[in-house]
């Protein structure tokens, strides 16, 4: 998939920081490494996700690595927020977190999965659509149907967010990746 060569410093992980609540949040790592010794990711990976390093990386604005190369990968947090209740130092992983998500999606720069499954949310209005066989399976086990969803209202709700824009740009994006 096509890729920004430089990072827009409107994007900059140090503009977005600097001075803020977050910032000084950030500034407070001191590096003890209780969020990867508990986040379940980091246990499950063996250490080949780290939040401590990717702290540590927001901290000397590796943002390159962070948003454009992915490396480490900020999309493997589950935003379970373990670590930010076991930080001694209170800092905002979570919101740290989900600013380098944000900025990455700018850059189309999403894992697949989670775009297969945004896109079958703003389509059908559920991250897995109703099928013959999963309405058969809930009528055998004595379920009640599955709720229908407005997708009408989930895609005007959607719409007010970048979501559909940077969904539609993806998809721009594969398209011209295919014609090539
Ligand atoms: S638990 Fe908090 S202070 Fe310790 S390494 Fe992680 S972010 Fe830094
Ligand atoms: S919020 Fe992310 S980094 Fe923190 S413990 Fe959960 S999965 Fe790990």
């Amino acid at each position: 998939m096509e890729k920004m060569e430089k990072i827009d410093p409107v994007l900059s992980l140090h503009n977005d920081f600097t001075d803020t609540e977050l910032g000084i949040s950030l500034n407070l790592c001191y590096n003890c490494s209780t969020c990867s010794t508990i986040c379940p990711v980091a246990l499950e990976t063996e250490g080949k996700f780290n939040p401590r390093s990717i702290i540590l990386l927001a901290n000397f604005d590796y943002e390159e690595r962070l948003i454009v190369d992915l490396s480490p990968n900020v999309w493997d947090c589950t935003m379970c927020e373990l670590c930010q209740e076991e930080c001694p130092e209170g800092v905002n992983l979570h919101e740290i977190f989900l600013k380098i998500k944000n900025a990455s999606a700018s850059y189309h720069n999403i894992p697949k999965s989670y775009t297969s499954e945004t896109n079958q949310v703003y389509l059908y209005g559920k991250a897995v659509p109703s099928q013959p066989v999963i309405d058969k399976r809930r009528e055998q086990l004595g379920l009640p149907k599955s709720p229908s969803t407005d997708v009408d209202e989930i895609k005007k709700l959607m719409g007010m967010t970048p979501v559909e824009k940077i969904l539609k740009e993806i998809d721009n994006l594969e398209k011209q990746a295919e014609e090539k």
